[in-house]
């Protein structure tokens, strides 16, 4: 779904995006090859549809939560660089030493890692980083987010054709 303006806003399931078509509050942008057919007749599903009213939204709103950090690192190890195994999220300083929940202190670690630094800084550890975790933008982040996007999604995303 595309803010008024183009902007890529969230990803929703396309009976959300019909109701939304009915009620003359979006437009399609992309149709998509499905359709839902009724007795009648039969409607083709839109793919992306662009909302008719401009949404303000605050820059920042990717909410703070283990899955959208794991997310955000792409459910790789931020310290051995693993994937595929069990991940979890990391304090870099830890909380026993002032470490806040915050974009720039979680990463994803996976549980060797995370069990390997225990309660201990990165310095303590001597442990590295693979880079430093920021607060994602929320247009990077449903690129994160959304792991095989339609081809027809990509140029609203930013994203090169696969
Ligand atoms: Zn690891």
């Amino acid at each position: 779904m595309l803010n008024q303006n183009y902007e890529p806003l969230m990803v929703c399931n396309a009976r959300r995006a019909l109701v939304m078509l009915l009620g003359e509050r979006a437009e399609v942008v992309e149709p998509s090859d499905g359709q839902v057919r009724s007795v009648r007749s039969a409607v083709r599903l839109p793919s992306v549809v662009r909302i008719m009213r401009y949404i303000r939204r605050p820059r920042h709103e990717v909410r703070l939560t283990k899955q959208n950090v794991l997310r955000r690192d792409r459910h790789t190890c931020q310290y051995c660089g693993a994937a595929n195994v069990p991940m979890t999220t990391d304090h870099i300083v830890p909380r026993s030493q002032g470490g806040e929940d915050s974009w720039d202190n979680l990463v994803c670690a996976c549980t060797a890692c995370n069990n390997a630094k225990g309660d201990r800084s990165l310095a303590q550890a001597r442990m590295r980083l693979r880079r430093n975790p920021r607060r994602p933008h929320y247009v990077t982040f449903l690129q994160y987010s959304i792991r095989h996007p339609d081809n027809r999604w990509r140029p609203y995303l930013f994203l090169e054709s696969a």
